[in-house]
């Protein structure tokens, strides 16, 4: 068992996160001042932080701690711990000691991947990465206006529930009666507060769940209501989300199209139609072609395809040769995602780690994909984290050209508002602080995740966002 003691600092957060990338789930004790891992290796280590801003951690045989410029407190705690398990557990991490979901922030800073190399001890392929679309996500972030706000409306509601799925989505075989309800609360949300909320739009997002589970009637009407409701601009971007093949018809790309939609995601997530079956997912890799030939020929133009690498059922290779159909079907974006793990989904956590473990390789799967992506002209324009991603990887966006997408990077930027409609949603709005070019403070307006609550208490929702976005920094 690994125990931490904290001195100096009450960072527990930041501790347990780099113990969690050796050790597995931690356990913060406070009043004792202590993180303990069972899983870990059997050491007492003392994690301190010094007055002079220096953080050493030891144990009763060794020290550790970084001979160079100091960070700020919060990464020197977590460089001198990662140094001390890295050499306890002989394992290096890819992204070193940086933790955090967001590590093109840090990449802003700094003016080389060597930099997030020598500092954070981040691996060279992921310096590069982290470099490279750091610098692509300002690009697209300066056009976005800081005024502008970017709007997501959620349809929390799926075909069925993928067994990996992590979201606030209810699986609409059961549900099929709240859908009606559901989507008329919403549009009922979105006139109330798009009447008092009177800001230019840069980038719509229609996300979920499956958006195009709604059946034709009633996603025709829903486009209908953000189309008359809010402001949007012909530069505006709207993308849907129709994720899943099995909902995208005929019907509904004709209605995008009516209403001027040019950009949607088709998710296949594996091109392997086996791995899909036993995922929950009622679609096949031949539904998937068929669908987004046919939003193609429609003149679709800008289409994301995503794909998650890790999966169970099936080996790196298999997630290698996904990435190489969806480079043939040559979609503006591919999305490649890493299995990872939250609270809510059906596979267990020690599921998708030992994945990982037992293979060895996603890794190199990623890399594969990666490599295929940047020699068909793709690259990377934006990239997160999340916590239990197989080998604590991340998720990146390719584009060809200049086809990223504004909503995801300003989102994930933490530097544009969102006016988020729908249950489970999030609005937030952000706040630039003096002396900081990257970072803004965040303050966040939770909707209620229940879509049958949120259909009850759609009003009082409306209201509190209204009163948020009056609110002053
Ligand atoms: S399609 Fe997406 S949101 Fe829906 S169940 Fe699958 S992973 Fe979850």
């Amino acid at each position: 068992m690994l125990e931490v003691i904290l001195k100096g600092h009450d960072k527990f957060y930041g501790v347990s996160d780099v113990v969690r990338m050796f050790c597995g789930v931690p356990e913060e004790v406070k009043e004792h001042g202590r993180v303990i891992a069972p899983e870990g290796p059997d050491i007492l280590l003392i994690n301190e932080l010094f007055e002079d801003g220096r953080s050493v951690t030891y144990s009763p045989e060794k020290e550790y701690e970084f001979d160079g410029e100091l960070l700020e407190p919060g990464r020197e705690i977590k460089r001198s711990l990662y140094m001390a398990l890295s050499d306890i557990t002989s394992k290096k991490m890819p992204w070193g000691c940086l933790t955090g979901i967001r590590p093109t922030l840090v990449a802003c800073e700094e003016d080389s991947p060597a930099a997030l190399e020598e500092k954070y001890f981040v691996r060279p392929d992921k310096a590069q990465l982290a470099f490279e679309t750091s610098r692509e996500e300002q690009k697209i972030l300066s056009l976005v206006p800081e005024n502008n706000l970017c709007i997501y409306i959620g349809i929390p509601f799926c075909p069925s529930r993928c067994e990996y799925c992590s979201f606030v989505s209810s699986d609409i075989s059961c549900h099929m009666d709240r859908l009606k309800n559901y989507e008329a609360a919403l549009e009922r949300e979105i006139k109330t507060v798009a009447s008092s909320i009177n800001r230019p739009i840069s980038a719509i997002y229609i996300g979920g769940g499956t958006p195009t589970v709604l059946e034709e009637k009633e996603f025709s009407s829903l486009l209908d209501s953000v189309y008359s409701n809010l402001k949007i601009s012909p530069e505006c971007e709207v993308t849907v989300e129709a994720g899943r093949p099995d909902t995208i018809t005929d019907g509904k790309l004709i209605s995008m199209r009516e209403h001027g939609i040019t950009r949607i995601c088709i998710n296949p997530q594996t091109m392997r139609s086996e791995t899909l079956a036993r995922l929950g997912r009622k679609h096949s890799a031949e539904d998937t072609v068929r669908v987004y030939r046919q939003a193609s020929e429609m003149g679709f133009g800008l289409i994301n395809m995503d794909l998650i690498a890790g999966l169970p059922y099936e080996n790196a290779e298999e997630h290698v040769e996904s990435t190489r159909r969806l480079i043939e079907l040559a979609p503006a974006n591919i999305t490649v995602h890493t299995l990872y793990k939250k609270r809510r989904a059906a596979m267990s956590r020690e599921k998708v780690m030992d994945i990982e473990m037992a293979r060895g390789r996603l890794d190199d799967s990623v890399a594969a994909s990666y490599a295929l992506l940047k020699e068909a002209g793709y690259h990377p324009y934006y990239m997160y984290r999340q916590k239990d991603t197989g080998h604590g990887l991340e998720n990146t966006g390719f584009a060809k050209g200049d086809t990223g997408n504004l909503y995801n990077v300003a989102m994930m930027s933490d530097c544009r508002d969102v006016l988020s409609f729908g249950a489970g949603g999030m609005s937030k709005r952000c706040f630039a602080q003096e002396g900081e070019q990257y970072k803004h403070r965040v303050e966040r307006c939770p909707t209620i995740k229940d879509a049958l609550t949120y259909i009850e208490r759609v009003d009082e929702m409306a209201e509190k966002k209204i009163s948020f976005f009056e609110m002053q920094g």
